[in-house]
């Protein structure tokens, strides 16, 4: 079934001036026709698009909150993230207990499953379970995506656990049954996510077979819902879980802190990213038996859903901290049920850059690619609407751009329809002219 994104274009907005096509991490974007279009099968929901174009013609968006009206019963899962969002906050319950004014009649929190999936490792690692080193975090389904399709070597070093928010929904379902007897499909589970990509994961979970989730909601929406009760609760309830290590997931280098004296390295950004992933491909093994790759600055606080600038709300996690205890929770379901913290699919290579299903077809479109490549001047200059020389010449050869959209194709053919150099570089964005020197 085709991948349902989170992240889409506003048409309208779209004023096709080609900004976005060099940012994305994996050439998902073309711009043809004064408009851009996004290849689906490409995208990892990385929102790197949504932060650079210049006319906010490309936007992610969560579930409607009207989707709370299809069940009896409704459990909010917030991400921490969530909690730095607001000023002067001086408590996570009072976030909690204004969750259940606004439609949710239980909360459970994702810093708590965070905890039990730290405590799940270290046990694991003390327990001497053989793993590919430096192993990689299975916390971000970008990074997941991204792993999937450009990195398939590198598969095997990803954690076999599943998402906090996905241990949270599969929980905290199992308790809303236990406590009002109602049926599966009468209780919702919805997380309140700060990005893009944890939409996605909701609808296509990376490591389950089914979703566990009945929707996500972005932060920014419920953020809004949230002010005023907040002001006006008149009873703040205990309900918060979680600790120190649970609610530091929220920012980078707080899963690795939560390993507790493991060699981790934290490493935030999509690019920084996509440079790690790079050296280990090419064997450069940094000195750390786990990787925490966030595809957000900072981590979760710089997702594209927060309202908060990524420092501030960080600077705010760690306020809110103070006081907390280290952690709140331990793993103690027994030996049999523990799988539920993993995967119960293994990761599959996306192949998204593969030319053709038939190999010999595949290398004969590739071998055709090359060779058109060798005749582009290499200035990935983005006029034909792909984001490097190579990415055209891969458009042309799989007939979703025509040789013609290269300006330079067109400067040859005009050279040699008039014979004329001078008026053929004319044609050019002065850029690309030939710079005229002045008379000696
Ligand atoms: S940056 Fe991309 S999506 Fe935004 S207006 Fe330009 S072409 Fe369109
Ligand atoms: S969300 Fe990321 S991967 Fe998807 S089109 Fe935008 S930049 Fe590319």
């Amino acid at each position: 079934m085709a991948m349902r994104h989170s992240v889409v274009l506003d048409v309208k907005r779209c004023r096709g001036c080609t900004t976005c096509i060099k940012c994305c991490p994996t050439e998902a974007i073309r711009v043809r026709g004064r408009r851009a279009t996004i290849l689906p099968d490409r995208c990892i929901d990385c929102g790197s698009c949504i932060r650079i174009c210049p006319h906010k013609a490309i936007k992610s968006v969560g579930d409607s909150l009207d989707i709370l009206n299809n069940y009896q019963y409704c459990v909010a899962l917030p991400e921490p993230a969530l909690y730095g969002q607001f000023h002067h906050l001086d408590s996570v319950d009072i976030v909690l207990s204004a969750l259940l004014k606004i439609g949710f009649h239980k909360v459970y929190e994702v810093a708590k499953a965070a905890e039990l999936i730290s405590d799940y490792e270290r046990q694991t690692i003390t327990s001497g379970v053989s793993k590919a080193t430096p192993q990689i975090s299975s916390s971000c389904p970008t990074v997941l995506r991204l792993i999937r399709m450009r990195f398939p070597k590198l598969i095997g070093h990803v954690a076999n656990t599943i998402l906090p928010m996905e241990l949270a929904a599969i929980l905290a379902r199992r308790e809303a049954e236990q406590e009002t007897g109602l049926p599966p499909e009468k209780i919702g589970v919805f997380a309140i996510v700060p990005c893009s990509s944890k939409v996605t994961a909701a609808r296509s979970p990376e490591g389950l077979e089914h979703p566990v989730l009945d929707g996500a909601f972005a932060i920014r929406d419920i953020y809004l819902r949230l002010l005023t009760p907040m002001k006006e609760l008149e009873e703040v309830l205990p309900l918060s879980e979680a600790g120190i290590m649970g609610i530091g997931w929220a920012t980078c280098g707080g899963e690795s802190a939560a390993r507790l004296g493991q060699r981790c390295a934290s490493v935030d950004g999509i690019q920084n990213v996509i440079q790690m992933l790079e050296g280990i491909e090419d064997g450069r093994l940094p000195e750390a038996d786990f990787l925490e790759l966030s595809a957000c600055t900072q981590g979760c606080v710089g997702g594209c859903f927060n309202v908060e600038n990524p420092y501030a709300a960080k600077l705010r996690l760690k306020g809110l901290m103070k006081g907390l205890p280290v952690s709140r929770n331990r793993f103690r379901l027994p030996e049999e049920e523990r799988d539920v913290v993993c995967r119960d699919k293994e990761l599959q290579y996306l192949p998204a850059f593969v030319l053709d299903q038939d190999r010999g077809v595949a290398f004969s479109k590739l071998l055709q690619i090359q060779e058109l490549e060798e005749h582009l001047p290499g200035l990935h200059c983005g006029s034909c609407g792909a984001p490097s020389c190579r990415a055209f010449a891969e458009d042309v050869v799989l007939g979703r751009a025509s040789e013609d959209d290269c300006i330079f194709k067109v400067r040859e053919r005009m050279r040699s329809m008039t014979g004329s150099k001078a008026e053929a570089d004319d044609y050019l964005p002065p850029p690309f002219r030939r710079r005229q020197e002045p008379d000696k």
